[in-house]
């Protein structure tokens, strides 16, 4: 990392600055005050012998834009400094982190230990078409509160744990700590999936995890306009996933990468304002008489607010989720009477969306699979922009009334 006094650079220094300093790196050659977009699949060599030393590590550069790219490079050095890890690679898309890290710590016939608390995607992934395809197959923790539920699904087979905390939809907060100490008793890496709160608000790393995924479709990039994903560990792990991608993909796109540096620029900014809007949020709707249950840990009845606080002391992020009376028609009528918020399967945007896991993203866990971890059909999952916090509430408030 570039930088330019001893003391570490907070965070929002680091969104700003990690990987480009307009005049005093590399590409200052453009004299670009923003960080170039090298929108090139390939780079010119000065002599023959020069792509060995580039692959071998032995001088820096660009190989082949399947594997490497200096806008995408710039990103991966400032997600890298805001999780406090060593090293980043920048996928296409968060679900292309989940295939590559699975391929990468298991071969066919192998386990790995997770639960039901994660994106529907991940979900359908790891329960079913990774076994399918790849022979790997998950060994379910139905009690993740419970560290020794966890441990008593590890097996010889097993070859990595993973958790995403806290959890879409549910919010459901992992010990990221506790499980480390299981997972490297066991000698396996913990993977926690870091999307939902972003590394602005909680470093999985620094708590014991081992790598840390992130999509970027959410709120890194924030407002919908890019599908990426991010893995973010050791030196040698990347090295080694850059290699794997090079087999089965290509990293993410430089234009995508150049848009997500954008808008990394303001995400403490942002992040802060979700947080303290979606409080905001949660305080009304957990006095509201139609709703009968507000997931976000700041209202009164949250059972894991303890947890929470020490993983993510400085706010819980943009998304909370509520179950209203009525089940899916309830739901249904909520949703239909919105003006303001906008109904998307997905979250993370400057603008307040909602979504109906049990329709939407969760619709293909077996319904009793989701009500075993609270994807009830009257749950609304609330991604809570940054507008003003009372135009937010008052859309809901005249919603809710139609129940
Ligand atoms: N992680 C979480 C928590 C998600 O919710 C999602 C998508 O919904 C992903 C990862 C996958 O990211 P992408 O949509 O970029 O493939």
């Amino acid at each position: 990392m570039e930088q330019a006094k001893e003391k570490e650079w907070g965070k929002a220094t680091k969104a700003l600055h990690v990987g480009y300093i307009p005049g005093k790196t590399d590409m200052n050659l453009f004299r670009s005050y923003a960080t170039p977009l090298i929108e090139s699949a390939i780079y010119p060599l000065t002599d023959i012998d020069q792509y060995t030393r580039i692959v071998q590590g032995l001088e820096p550069g660009y190989d082949y834009g399947r594997n490497s790219n200096p806008t995408v490079d710039v990103l991966q050095k400032r997600l890298a400094a805001l999780e406090g890890g060593e090293r980043c690679l920048v996928t296409p898309s968060g679900m292309h982190a989940v295939f590559l890290l699975t391929s990468h710590f298991a071969r066919p016939g192998d386990e790995f230990v997770t639960s039901y608390n994660i994106f529907g995607e991940a979900y359908d992934f790891f329960f079913h078409w990774g076994p399918e395809h790849m022979g790997i197959k998950p060994r379910l923790v139905k009690n993740p509160g419970d560290l020794k539920d966890w441990e008593r699904q590890i097996t010889p087979k097993t070859r990595f744990i993973w958790a995403e905390t806290p959890s879409n939809p549910t919010l459901f907060v992992t010990d990221i700590a506790g499980l480390a100490e299981l997972a490297h008793a066991h000698n396996l890496p913990l993977i926690v999936d870091n999307t939902l709160v972003t590394p602005y608000l909680q470093n999985p790393l620094k708590l014991g995890a081992d790598v840390v995924v992130l999509s970027l479709t959410k709120f890194l990039v924030g407002n919908g306009t890019v599908v990426g994903g991010a893995i973010i560990g050791k030196d040698e792990l990347i090295r080694e996933l850059v290699s794997d991608i090079a087999h089965v993909g290509a990293i993410g796109s430089p234009f995508d990468a150049w848009l997500v540096l954008l808008s990394l620029e303001t995400l403490p900014l942002r992040m802060a304002r979700h947080s303290s809007n979606a409080e905001k949020v949660a305080a009304f709707l957990a006095q509201h008489p139609k709703v009968s249950r507000v997931n976000y840990p700041s209202v009164p009845d949250y059972p894991q607010r303890e947890l929470a606080k020490r993983q993510m002391p400085n706010g819980f992020g943009g998304l909370l989720s509520f179950v209203v009376e009525g089940g899916k028609e309830g739901a249904i009528k909520v949703t239909n009477a919105l003006k303001l918020i906008t109904i998307v399967p997905s979250f993370g945007t400057s603008r307040t969306i909602v979504t109906h896991p049990a329709t939407h993203t969760h619709c293909n866990m077996k319904p009793e699979e989701r009500e075993a971890v609270g994807i009830y059909d009257g749950l609304l999952r609330l991604s809570v922009g940054l507008e003003d916090p009372e135009d937010i509430i008052a859309d809901l408030e005249q919603a809710l009334d139609k129940v």
